[in-house]
């Protein structure tokens, strides 16, 4: 037969998360919740969209994400410019600031979700990805950044992931940035001639970004530029050296990267990130730091504030290779039948199963026994139930154990008085 339509597929670097996939997904994301529920954080959810300007005051205008990442559209009933979500925290400090969040106390929140950001799609790099982002707004002091991360090495161990290797660095405070950013144009000045283009126009704009760049051909000159870390004063090193001391207590090693920017403009004082080689070119699992400027710029009373966001897609690659996916089944019992009146008993047996918790499925249509058996078996459920004309005349069901859902192989079909099913499948499958 000729297809009459032409196929439409997906959008680029968007991915589907298909059944055996997403639970996969949703085994993640209990494990994280209850991990984050350990550290008194609670869920929030904003919306995916928002105002542009949020994004372009909170991130930043000269930052690779504003500059050529967003997915940023006009609404045609009013003219609005709209923007899908590159990240959550300004979207997560907006909503604190309306609502008041910070009146009376600090909060600790996060949020889990997809992002979008128009990139080239590769490995661990796609168009709509995921983030697993944690708040803690209004907290001002070293114990709260060496918490948070010490509470991403508890995942990694969580997860049974090894080979994330922890970077961070110090972006200092306003005056200490604006003393070695004059110190770093000079630099930049003296090196024009293999500044690319984002180094050469973002040299007077936001020369610290300059360094954040992915181009061999600059990395000798960005090694050599004035450390940003050198220009930190007294208040700003203790804050750093207050985080390394209890990274040192809670036995979890870093190494101090100097050359570390992060990629959005709000951070100050500590930042990090978690890196490993397992994941190809796409090195970074988590980013995060300290952004106390971030409330106050969006129009918050000024408050302190540290986060972090854990992609999702590479959390999962990285999973993947210490612990090998096992397929979850359909369903733990699957009904076959024969005839009609089978078929109808054979509906409300399962919302009885249903009832004492069993996932159930009901063979749908009439089919024979055999290739009612094979989607059985395909649906990886432990127990098939068989009504047939037989055992409905006996008032019995046939039970037969496709696996062992206990340790004694059991592969003999049992006759069950139809009064007792419930009773013993519940009791089989538990
Ligand atoms: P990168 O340097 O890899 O572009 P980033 O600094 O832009 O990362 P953040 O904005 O800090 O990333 O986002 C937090 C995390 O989200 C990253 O550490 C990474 O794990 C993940 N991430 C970022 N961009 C993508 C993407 N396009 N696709 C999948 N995951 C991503
Ligand atoms: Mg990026």
């Amino acid at each position: 037969m000729t297809q009459a339509f032409s196929k439409v597929t997906a959008i680029r670097g968007m991915n589907d998360a298909l059944p055996g996939a997403s639970a996969r997904w949703e085994q993640l994301e209990a494990l994280v919740r209850e991990w984050l529920r350990a550290y008194g954080y609670r869920n929030m959810r904003a919306p995916i969209l928002e105002h542009t300007r949020l994004f372009t005051r909170g991130i930043g205008e000269v930052t690779d994400i504003v500059e050529k990442e967003m997915y940023t559209f006009t609404d045609l009933l009013n003219g609005e410019s709209l923007t899908m979500r590159p990240e959550f925290t300004a979207g997560m400090v907006r909503a604190a600031i309306e609502h008041n969040l910070l009146y009376d106390r600090p909060q600790r929140v996060y949020a889990m979700g997809p992002v979008f950001r128009h990139e080239r799609p590769q490995r661990g790099r796609y168009r709509q990805f995921h983030q697993i982002d944690v708040e803690a707004l209004g907290l001002a002091g070293p114990d709260i950044d060496a918490e948070l991360i010490v509470m991403v090495a508890r995942l990694w161990k969580l997860l049974g992931i090894s080979d994330v290797k922890l970077e961070i660095n110090s972006l200092g405070q306003g005056e200490e940035r604006a003393a070695h950013r004059a110190a770093l144009i000079e630099h930049l000045e003296q090196h024009k001639d293999i500044l690319d283009e984002d180094g050469l126009r973002r040299m007077y704009t936001n020369p610290l970004r300059v360094l954040d760049t992915k181009n061999p051909a600059m990395q000798a000159m960005a090694d050599a530029a004035p450390k940003l870390f050198d220009f930190l004063g007294e208040t700003s090193r203790a804050h750093f050296e207050g985080v390394c001391a209890r990274l040192k207590d809670a036995g979890v090693p870093y190494r101090l990267n100097p050359r570390m920017v992060r990629g959005l403009d709000y951070y100050n004082l500590t930042v990090f990130e978690w890196v490993t080689d397992k994941l190809g070119a796409q090195a970074t699992v988590c980013g995060g730091g300290r952004y106390d400027g971030l409330i106050e710029l969006l129009g918050g009373k000024g408050a302190p504030a540290v986060g972090f966001a854990i992609g999702m897609e590479r959390l999962l690659d990285l999973w993947g290779q210490y612990q090998p996916e096992v397929a979850a089944p359909e369903c733990e019992v699957y009904i076959v039948h024969q005839g009609d009146e089978a078929q109808r008993r054979a509906a409300l047996l399962a919302e009885s199963l249903r009832d004492v918790g069993l996932a159930v499925i009901v063979h749908a249509g009439a089919a024979s026994f055999k290739s009612q058996f094979k989607r059985a078996d395909a649906s990886a459920a432990a127990i098939a139930v068989i009504l047939g004309g037989d055992e409905l005349a006996a008032g019995v069901a046939s039970v037969k154990m496709l696996r062992a859902v206990d340790q004694t192989p059991d592969t003999a079909q049992l006759s069950v008085p139809l009064d007792d099913l419930v009773a013993f499948l519940k009791d089989k499958v538990n």
